[in-house]
């Protein structure tokens, strides 16, 4: 395997949204390289993490097309600094995706394509969803999941979905991990398992920085984890198998 070190291609992150959570993927990247390379190996990364304030405005606002300028002029700095494959990190910046990709000649790592395919080798149809509102309620997501992977999508209620928004951009997002919130993700949690959801998905790239697989009995499957492990995959991969 040391052999591919020389060879490991170069992954690009856009980062920032937000930058705690950009900490996981810098971390859980290198673990995955380390573990596959062995040694003194580290991951080829050219990242850039942008200031996440303006743009969380103007999601909020609606202007999903300034976050798309934005976010594509970010992802296009991104190849020129020699990236060989893209990852945007973070669920609900997806949605303005495919204007992301046409700004670019790299590939893209699809976020919720890298989680289904998880959840269908491990023979899972029915599945619950955390996320921003945006990530649980709009078809980008929820519906890509379902149309394009075939995946049975439980969401929580409208106000549970408030709840979960809420926690994600007043504390996550600032790094404020708190008892009561976590409590309300597990009551969340085992609604979604109490309503037939075998699994459920952590889609934000913040929630596992609150709850964890040891806090449940209900599946999780933390799309970070997932992601970085995509990437760690595809950049250690030869050519020809990619
Ligand atoms: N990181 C979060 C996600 O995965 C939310 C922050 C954002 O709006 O990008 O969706």
């Amino acid at each position: 395997m040391a052999a591919l070190g020389s060879n490991m291609k170069t992954i690009g992150l856009l980062g920032g949204m937000s930058w705690e959570s950009t900490v996981s993927y810098y971390r859980a990247i290198n673990q995955g390289i380390k573990k596959s390379l062995g040694g003194l190996h580290s991951a080829k990364i050219a990242m850039y993490s942008v200031d996440f304030d303006p743009i969380e405005k103007l999601q909020h606002e609606g202007d999903w097309e300034g976050t798309a300028r934005l976010l594509s002029e970010a992802a296009r700095g991104i190849e020129a600094a020699g990236a060989d494959f893209l990852l945007i990190c973070t669920n609900t910046m997806h949605k303005v995706a495919p204007q992301i990709e046409k700004a670019i000649t790299i590939p893209l790592l699809h976020i919720a394509d890298a989680t289904a395919d998880v959840l269908l080798c491990e023979g899972i149809k029915n599945v619950g969803l955390l996320g921003t509102a945006f990530t649980m309620e709009e078809d980008f997501y929820k519906g890509r999941l379902s149309e394009k992977h075939g995946l049975n999508v439980l969401i929580p209620n409208k106000d549970d979905r408030q709840i979960v928004h809420k926690i994600i951009y007043q504390e996550l997002c600032l790094g404020k991990i708190q008892p009561n919130s976590k409590a309300e993700y597990l009551r969340i949690i085992d609604t979604l398992a109490s309503h037939g959801a075998e699994a459920v998905i952590l889609g934000c790239t913040e929630i596992g920085l609150l709850v964890s697989q040891a806090d449940t009995n209900v599946r999780l499957f933390d799309t970070t984890v997932i992601h970085a492990e995509k990437a760690v995959e595809h950049a250690t991969q030869p050519s020809s198998e990619r």
